[in-house]
């Protein structure tokens, strides 16, 4: 911005009819906006973002108009090429009238759920905003039960199927001001335009709306969420509506296909789904825990003996595994100390390109496992540790895995911790 521009007023063309699609207009200046050409005109039909609903796109000349803002008095069109024709030229605008109508759609629906809000609830609208997808509105409140919600929505579609007619007009002073019972009473001072839903809602507002509550079609509120004090409500209206509906149905009869089950028995088939899915689950747990047990066993087969310093017997099994999962192999390391006294487990598991070492012994034998894993570890180039029971390690020198638990098996008995147990 920062260029002097000239004192002028843009007549707002929207303000007596929303549904005006084509004008002609006068160029005022050109100018231009963060590098980007703009242009004034001395009326025009593009709304500009003011009051939670968002500008108007469309054409002028064949131009593109990218974004609409007002400053001042002024309307700034900006364009996404230069107008070719200089000031005092007429030209033509023509707005994107899809754009708008849903813009009518969502903004009028706005008003008429912000006075069911109040008449349900005795609930004022703290702010609105029309996204590009969904719109949202703030109520202060703590929580919305679904019934709430059901029943606000009820009493904004009654008014919709009822087809009011819905009126813009000027109002000046504060004595008029007050007799009209406002939902909300303006800040602002002089003309107030006041867009009434007929026997309904009341309130000052300078957008475009439809011309009955009928346009509207349909008004949805699609989610609720605590915003601290408050409650932030999405709702969509009109077309959106229906798109919303649309792509739900069509969601809701692809899954029902797939199950083979009419869409009205969903809620039952996926609740007998799930209590399926958590018994399998259960069974399958079971199983595993079965098959872990029997190769525990299994392996506990292949145990070789020798005897400690003291001349005790103990039982060493020394395994290497490939293609099976680390955690298993864990799990099946703990399983057989669990099944077995005075066992010690040394087990190897290649994975993928690296290799693990999972040492352990049962409860009752005094060995530093955590000592001889960060040894025998060395030999992988592994780094890990444990406790004097169980230890691991991980490294990627896949070759001297066998080396690493040999290393082990024979220096076993070098490793007791420094304080007995
Ligand atoms: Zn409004």
């Amino acid at each position: 911005m920062g260029e002097k521009r000239e004192k002028s007023l843009t007549e707002r063309l929207y303000y007596q009819d929303s549904y005006l699609k084509e004008f002609k207009a006068r160029i005022l200046q050109k100018v231009k906006i963060n590098n980007r050409p703009a242009v004034i005109l001395d009326r025009t039909a593009f709304y500009p973002t003011s009051g939670g609903q968002p500008y108007d796109k469309g054409i002028i000349q064949d131009i593109p108009v990218v974004e609409v803002v007002e400053e001042n008095d002024n309307i700034l069109h900006i364009l996404g090429g230069e107008l070719k024709e200089e000031p005092n030229r007429e030209v033509v605008g023509k707005i994107d009238w899809e754009r708008r109508f849903d813009h009518m759609q969502q903004h009028s629906g706005q008003h008429i759920l912000s006075g069911a809000l109040m008449k349900i609830g005795g609930l004022e609208t703290l702010s609105f905003h029309l996204g590009e997808g969904v719109c949202t509105l703030d109520v202060a409140k703590d929580q919305f039960t679904e019934g709430e919600v059901r029943d606000v929505e009820e009493c904004a579609n009654a008014i919709v199927w009822e087809n009011r007619p819905i009126k813009c007009y000027l109002v000046e002073g504060t004595e008029e001001l007050k007799k009209l019972n406002l939902r909300k009473i303006p800040q602002r001072e002089g003309k107030i335009r006041i867009v009434e839903v007929e026997g309904f809602d009341l309130s000052a507002c300078g957008g475009t709306h439809c011309r009955a509550s009928g346009e509207i079609g349909l008004i949805k509120i699609t989610q609720k969420e605590k915003r601290g004090e408050n409650i932030r409500l999405e709702f969509i209206c009109g077309k959106r509506a229906w798109e919303d509906y649309f792509g739900k149905h069509e969601r809701i009869k692809g899954i029902a296909r797939r199950l083979t089950v009419k869409d009205t028995e969903l809620g039952e088939v996926i609740e007998r789904m799930l209590e399926e899915k958590k018994e399998e689950e259960k069974k399958l747990k079971e199983l595993k825990e079965k098959l872990l047990d029997y190769e525990a066993r299994e392996i506990i087969k292949e145990s070789s003996w020798q005897e400690n310093d003291k001349g005790e017997k103990i039982e060493i099994i020394k395994k290497l595994f490939e293609g099976k999962d680390f955690a298993e192999v864990r799990e099946l390391g703990q399983k057989i100390i669990q099944l077995k006294d005075r066992v010690v487990v040394l087990f190897g598991v290649k994975e993928g390109k690296g290799v693990k070492i999972i040492f352990a012994c049962s409860y009752g034998l005094n060995y530093d496992l955590n000592a001889l894993v960060r040894e025998a570890g060395k030999f992988i180039e592994g780094r890990g540790g444990g406790t004097y029971h169980l230890a691991q390690a991980g490294g990627k020198k896949a070759e001297g895995i066998e080396e690493a638990l040999d290393f082990a098996l024979v220096n076993l008995e070098n490793f007791t911790p420094k304080q007995p147990l």
